[in-house]
C-alpha cells in the first residue's frame, strides 16, 4: 500500500494541525480571558473598569472571529455575543455593578469549558480552475450540413492553429464525441435533414457530460427567442450566417483565455498567523497563490514583489489598522487596480461602512466558510484581471499596446545579452491596408487587424511576446531565437494570413502582410538599433513586392 497523499489529503492534514495549533492556544487565550474578568469585578474606579473592557472586547473580537473560522462554532458565537455587550457598555458608559458581575460570570463560563471544534459543515473547496492543460492545439469539433460551409470553417481554424474537425450528421458527431472530448463544439441550428434541431442535440449533449462543452452556434435565425435557447445550452458565442470565422475564432480565444489563465495571486495581511495560515491554505488548495504579511510595515516589499491582485486585510490589527493601511495602499496609482477585501470579524455594519469609505472595496466577515472565502477571492480577482488587461492592452487586439511592447523588447534584449542567446524581433505591416478600408469599410479592416493578432498568439510560443505597434503594424519579441528560425515562423504566418478568408457584406476577400527581421546574433545592439533594422528590413520587403518576410 502506498501513503503518498492526495492533494486534498494534504490540504485536509494541514488544516488539521492548524485547528491543533488553534486549540493549544486556546488553552493560553481562555485562561488569560478569566482573568481578566476576575479584574474586571475587582477594579478599583470606573476608569481602571474601562480599561478592562476595551482589553476585554479586543480578546473577544479576536475569538468570535477566529474560533468559527476554526470550526469551533459556539466559542465562536458565545464570544461574539459577549462582545457585544462589552461594547455595548463601552458606548454607553452605564456599568452598573449587577450587570457587570452577571458580564464577569459569563466571561469566567466562557473561559473555563473545555472546546471541541464542531464538524466542519462546507464540503471542501472545489477547485477554482481544475483544467491547467499545457499548451497545445485545441481540438474544435464543426456540425454543419452544408458540406461546402463547414469546411471553410474547418480549414480557416486550421491556419489559425486549431485541430478542427467537420462532421455533417449528428450520428457522426456523437460516434466522435465517444471517442474523445474536444476543447470546444461549433453547432448548426438548423439541421433539415434530421429529427431534432442543433441546439435540442446540443441540450441532450451537455447532460449527459460530467462538464459542460464550450459551445458556439451559428444559425440562419437571429430572433430572440434562438439566444434565448442557446444561452439555456450554454452557448458563449452566437454567429448569424454567413459566418465572420476570424470574429468566431476571436470568440473562441476568449473562451479559452478565460479557462486557462495563471493562478491568481492574494496577499493576506493579518496579524493572526493561524487564521492567515488557515486562508492561505484554503485558496492555495483553489490553485491560488498565497502570501502572507503579518506586519503592515512590510507593505512595499510585499506589493512590488508579489504584484498581488487581490488583498485581504484585517481591520484590527495593532499599531496600523486595516483602514489606514488601504489608504496608503490607495496613495499609488500603480495599485488602483488591486481590489482590497476586509476579513474581519467586524458585524456592526456602520463599522464596516465607516471602513469603506476610506478605502477598501468590500467586506468579508469572519468566521468565514471555506467555499465562500474561495468564491468571494476569485471573483473580486477575475474581474481585476479583466479590468487590468483591458488597461494595460489595445482594446481591439488585446496585444500590448506600443509604449508596452518597447519596453518588453528591452527587457528581453537584456536578458538575451545576459544569457549569451540570440534574440530576434520581427516587424509585420498589412500590405494595402487603405484599401482593405476602403472597399470593405473600418470595420472589415478592424476584423483583419484581430484576425492577424490572433493568428499571432495562436502561432507563436508563451514566451514571444507581441505588441500592436502602430494601426496595422505588430512588432513580436522572440526570444532564444535564430534570425533563420524567426524567418520561418513569420513566413509560415506570412502563408496562413495569406490563406484566411473574410466576409464584409457578402464578398470574400483576403489580405497579405510584409514583415522584417532582425537579430542580435552578428552585433549586440540596442534595443532601438534592433528595431531600426527591422523596420528597414521590413521597408525592403515592401519594395521588394510585398507579401514576403525579409
Ligand atoms: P502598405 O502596403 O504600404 O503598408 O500600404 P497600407 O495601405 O497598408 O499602408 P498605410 O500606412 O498607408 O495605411 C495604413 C492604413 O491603416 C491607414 C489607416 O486608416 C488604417 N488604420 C490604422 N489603424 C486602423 C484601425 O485600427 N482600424 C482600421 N480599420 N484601419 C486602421
Ligand atoms: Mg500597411
Ligand atoms: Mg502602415
Amino acid at each position: 500500500m502506498s501513503n503518498t497523499k492526495t492533494p486534498a489529503q494534504e490540504l485536509q492534514k494541514h488544516l488539521q494541525q492548524l485547528s491543533d495549533a488553534f486549540a493549544l492556544r486556546l488553552q493560553e487565550d481562555l485562561p488569560a480571558l478569566g482573568q481578566d474578568a476576575e479584574q474586571l469585578l475587582n477594579a478599583a474606579d470606573p476608569h481602571e473598569q474601562l480599561r478592562c473592557l476595551q482589553t476585554i472586547r479586543e480578546q473577544l473580537h479576536k475569538l468570535a472571529g477566529a474560533a468559527g473560522t476554526f470550526g469551533f462554532s459556539r466559542l465562536g458565537q458565545r464570544a461574539r455575543e459577549l462582545e457585544q455587550e462589552a461594547e455595548h457598555w463601552l458606548t454607553t458608559l452605564q456599568q452598573e455593578q449587577q450587570s457587570l458581575q452577571d458580564f464577569s460570570q459569563s466571561l469566567q463560563q466562557l473561559a473555563n469549558q473545555v472546546y471541541q471544534p464542531e464538524p466542519e459543515p462546507s464540503p471542501a473547496p472545489a477547485s477554482a480552475s481544475p483544467s491547467k492543460s499545457p499548451q497545445r492545439e485545441r481540438r474544435i469539433y464543426i456540425l454543419e450540413d452544408q458540406y461546402a460551409v463547414g469546411e471553410t470553417m474547418r480549414l480557416t481554424l486550421n491556419n489559425f492553429g486549431y485541430q478542427a474537425e467537420h462532421f455533417t450528421r449528428i450520428a457522426e458527431l456523437d460516434h466522435a464525441l465517444q471517442q474523445q472530448r474536444p476543447d470546444a463544439l461549433i453547432l448548426d441550428v438548423n439541421l433539415p435533414d434530421e429529427n431534432v434541431t442543433g441546439l435540442a442535440y446540443a441540450a441532450s449533449l451537455q447532460e449527459r457530460l460530467d462538464e459542460p462543452l464550450p459551445l458556439l452556434v451559428t444559425t440562419t435565425q437571429d430572433d430572440f427567442a434562438t439566444h434565448l435557447e442557446a444561452v439555456r445550452v450554454g452557448a458563449m458565442g452566437f454567429f448569424t450566417k454567413p459566418v465572420d470565422i476570424p470574429q468566431l475564432e476571436n470568440r473562441l480565444e476568449r473562451c479559452f483565455a478565460q479557462q486557462q489563465g495563471e493562478p491568481y495571486r492574494v496577499l493576506i495581511i493579518d496579524d493572526d498567523r493561524e487564521l492567515a495560515s488557515r486562508f492561505s491554505l484554503i485558496l492555495r488548495g483553489a490553485n491560488m497563490l498565497v502570501e502572507m504579511q503579518h506586519d503592515p510595515a512590510e507593505i512595499f516589499t510585499h506589493m512590488r514583489n508579489f504584484n498581488p491582485e487581490v488583498i485581504l486585510l484585517d481591520v484590527n490589527m495593532p499599531n496600523c489598522t486595516g483602514p489606514e493601511l488601504a489608504q496608503i495602499i490607495r496613495m499609488y496609482d500603480d495599485w488602483l487596480r488591486v481590489p482590497i477585501i476586509y476579513l474581519s470579524a467586524e458585524t456592526d455594519i456602520n463599522r464596516q461602512m465607516n471602513a469603506l469609505i476610506k478605502a477598501g472595496d468590500d467586506f468579508v466577515t469572519k468566521p468565514i466558510s471555506d467555499n465562500a472565502l474561495v468564491a468571494a477571492v476569485f471573483s473580486r480577482a477575475q474581474r481585476a484581471r479583466l479590468l487590468s488587461n483591458a488597461l494595460s492592452r489595445d482594446s481591439l487586439t488585446g496585444l500590448l499596446k506600443h509604449a508596452d511592447i518597447k519596453e518588453q523588447a528591452a527587457v528581453e534584449l537584456e536578458r538575451a545579452q545576459r544569457s549569451g542567446k540570440p534574440a530576434s524581433v520581427a516587424m509585420l505591416d498589412i500590405d494595402f491596408f487603405k484599401k482593405v478600408n476602403d472597399s470593405h469599410g473600418h470595420a472589415a479592416g478592424d476584423n483583419v487587424i484581430r484576425a492577424l493578432a490572433n493568428l499571432l498568439r495562436q502561432r507563436l510560443r508563451r514566451i514571444d511576446s507581441l505588441g500592436r505597434y502602430g494601426g496595422e503594424e505588430f512588432l513580436v519579441v522572440l526570444p532564444d531565437c535564430t534570425a533563420e528560425q524567426a524567418l520561418r515562423v513569420l513566413d509560415e504566418i506570412r502563408q496562413r494570413f495569406a490563406e484566411l478568408k473574410f466576409i464584409a457584406a457578402g464578398s470574400e476577400f483576403s489580405v497579405t502582410l510584409s514583415a522584417g527581421i532582425a537579430s542580435t546574433e552578428a552585433a549586440p545592439l540596442s534595443a532601438s538599433e534592433l528595431l531600426e533594422k527591422a523596420d528597414q528590413a521590413l521597408y525592403a520587403a515592401k519594395h521588394g513586392g510585398r507579401n514576403q518576410v525579409r
